[in-house]
């Protein structure tokens, strides 16, 4: 090998580890977790058997919340009452913390209400490595059925530099599942293995 060629593979090679580490450290050392409670005021979000999708994404954002605190990391909500809040905002919201991940968090719903499960939506690689936690650890507490991680063009997703994911926690039509996620335990649980899943990737 020429000592040329042998330069820019050194080059190559410093530069591949420089991306990889910084692309790391970057998803891995975020001290502020931006929490998007999906829909809220005249957005209703899914709503199903008396049970509307903006209260519940709340209920869970505050839970996830409270249980990051105690755990000595910073938090920010893009809504913490039943207000309207448009994509745009949010992501706003979100773009301004440094070294911070965000995450939203939603129910589903379908026509087809034998459908069930939970999902996580990421768009980046450092999203996916988070996705990937989350919904792993959602799955086992709440003994769901597994959607996966899935690749999304979501805005919210999309306008926020941060990481990202968006999780649909649950379908609201399917009626046992609708009526689990009405349970505290459910709630309590996912908020619980949502944070679990988080701390995982720091
Ligand atoms: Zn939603």
């Amino acid at each position: 090998m020429s000592p040329l060629k042998a330069a820019f593979l050194a080059v190559c090679l410093i530069a591949s580890a420089l991306f990889f580490l910084t692309g790391n450290s970057i998803a891995g050392s975020f001290t502020t977790v931006v929490i998007d409670p999906g829909h809220g005021g005249k957005d209703k979000g899914a709503f199903w058997y008396g049970v509307k999708e903006k209260t519940l994404t709340l209920d869970v954002a505050l839970r996830v919340e409270k249980l990051l605190k105690a755990r000595g990391l910073r938090t920010a909500l893009t809504r913490r009452s039943d207000v309207y809040t448009s994509l745009d905002q949010r992501a706003a919201i979100a773009n301004r913390y440094s070294r911070s991940i965000f995450v939203s968090i939603h129910f589903n719903a379908h026509t087809n209400r034998s459908i069930k499960g939970l999902e996580t939506f990421y768009s980046s690689s450092a999203g996916r490595n988070i996705a990937r936690a989350v919904q792993r650890r959602i799955v086992y507490k709440i003994k769901g059925k597994n959607r996966g991680i899935k690749k999304s063009v979501f805005a919210v997703l999309m306008r926020t530099r941060a990481p990202a994911i968006l999780i649909e926690a649950g379908f609201l039509s399917n009626l046992s599942e609708g009526r689990r996620c009405q349970t505290e335990w459910y709630r309590q649980t996912l908020a619980q293995a949502i944070v679990d899943g988080i701390l995982s990737t720091r």
